[in-house]
């Protein structure tokens, strides 16, 4: 077994040095290359906006190479939580902005002709107890009522159709669903912001960025690995991956660790019978499991096996922990080999919910969660608009937004394992 990513070995990952030297001065700065600042970068540079985007590493390094390439509706929150916290209205915006970023994901795909195996597959969520099933149905309607959007029950009597596992009560279906590579989806994004005229610095660390104010004019002063730059507007698209550069916005980061493991290519009868219509699949639990197939029919499964973000210690770990929680689903792969196992960081907030505005004058978002192909996609499009002087249609921004308490806290996480045991304990019980 290889404790790489799989998804990785499927492209290469771009290495893109613009020119040796940074530029003095640009309009913006966007800081990480993922797809939120990817996306950002390449509306910008197409709006004819002088854009850089500073990565630390390669481009897709973060989580943007390493996900389960699902691109899902809704939030993580639950709907009538959304509806409770914000209001019908707000959480009316914010679910269609769910949808709306998988459309935007599908436009970029077929604007860019990236080869990314980009599909409206679906989604399917499992229900591990027979009361998550029961909530099923409630929950189908609310959807319904509230944002006209449909999802179908699956009975238990039916489930053969979609899943080849006889261990869950039901499910429920979501067509609008897509599923992607996500490396190559990275990777095309890189290339096609480049493109588009942006200026892409790999191995770039920012350190620090400095407000700068100069006879009433307003810049930032970003000091990166490379030298500095000056930049009118600077985007901070850093995910879990934030770094004391940006103290302020490190400090609402709960960096969560995911971790996933591929087996080995099975047989294209043994692959339909896991998964006959090749859908997106999690399961109802706090600590949830999420799989998939891969282009190439391995099965590709997720999940939090250790809440820790990833270290080689986690991922060794994660592999048994993963491969069990697979057999579990799965008996027929009781003898597939593992072939790859690898992790990645999630960026959470306290109240699980996306971000997006100003942070110390910096425009920002963050807390993507298990939602970030799409949700970092559209935010980065969103900010980039925002700086064109596009009115402000972000649902998200100015929506109440604490700090991560001390201990769970990105640079600070030693509190990560009690989080961890508490919604082990709540799927003990609900
Ligand atoms: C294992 C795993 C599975 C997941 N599965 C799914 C899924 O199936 N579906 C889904 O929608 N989402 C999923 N996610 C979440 C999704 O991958 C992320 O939400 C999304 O990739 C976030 O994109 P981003 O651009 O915000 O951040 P990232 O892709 O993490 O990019 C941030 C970049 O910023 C760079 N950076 C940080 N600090 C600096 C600095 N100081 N200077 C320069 N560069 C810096 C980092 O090197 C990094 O490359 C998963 C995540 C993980 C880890």
């Amino acid at each position: 077994m290889q404790e790489k990513n799989f998804w990785a070995t499927t492209v290469d990952l771009p290495a893109i040095v613009a020119s040796p030297n940074l530029a003095d001065s640009v309009d913006v700065a966007v800081v990480g290359g993922g797809y939120c600042g990817l996306s950002a970068a390449r509306t910008l540079a197409k709006r004819g906006v002088k854009v850089v985007v500073l990565e630390a590493e390669t481009f897709g390094w973060g989580a943007s190479s390493r996900n389960g390439g699902m691109v899902l509706t809704g939030m993580k929150l639950p709907v009538p939580t959304l509806i409770e916290r914000y209001g019908r209205e707000a959480a009316r915006k914010m679910y269609a902005a769910s949808l709306d970023s998988i459309d935007c994901v599908e436009q970029i795909v077929r604007e860019e002709n990236i080869d990314c195996n980009f599909s409206r597959c679906g989604h399917l969520e499992v229900a591990c107890k027979q009361a998550h099933f029961d909530g099923y149905e409630e929950s189908a309607a609310l959807i319904k009522r509230e944002f006209d959007h449909e999802i179908r029950i699956i009975p238990k009597s039916e489930l053969r159709d979609e899943i080849g596992s006889d261990i869950y009560f039901g499910g429920m279906v979501d067509e609008t669903s897509a599923g992607l590579n996500p490396a190559r989806y990275v990777a095309g994004l890189a290339h096609a912001a480049q493109r588009a005229g942006a200026c892409l610095y790999d191995h770039t660390r920012v350190t620090s960025v400095e407000l700068e104010r100069n006879n009433n004019v307003r810049k930032f002063r970003v000091h990166t690995s490379r030298g500095a730059i000056t930049a009118r507007e600077v985007i901070l698209a850093s995910g879990a991956y934030t770094t004391d550069a940006t103290p302020a916005l490190r400090k609402k980061i709960i960096p969560i660790g995911s971790y996933i493991i591929a087996t080995e290519t099975l047989p294209a009868d043994l692959a339909r019978e896991l998964s006959p219509r090749n859908r997106m699949i999690y399961d109802s639990k706090h600590f949830l499991y999420y799989y998939r197939l891969t282009p190439d029919n391995r099965v590709l499964f997720g999940g939090r096996a250790a809440f820790f973000p990833e270290t080689e210690n986690t991922v060794r770990q994660s592999a048994d922990i993963l491969r069990r929680g697979m057999i579990g689903v799965y008996p027929q792969l009781r003898d597939t080999k593992v072939e790859f196992v690898w992790g990645g960081t999630l960026d959470f907030t306290l109240d699980v919910m996306p971000h997006a505005g100003k942070i110390d004058g910096m425009y920002f978002a963050t807390g993507f969660a298990g939602h970030g192909v799409a949700a970092a996609t559209w935010f980065g499009a969103k900010l980039a608009g925002l700086i064109c002087g596009d009115p402000n249609d972000i649902p998200f921004d100015g929506i109440p937004f604490r700090g991560a308490p001390l201990g769970l806290r990105s640079g600070n996480t030693w509190a990560l394992p009690l989080a961890g045991a508490w919604y082990r304990l709540l799927d003990f019980f609900t």
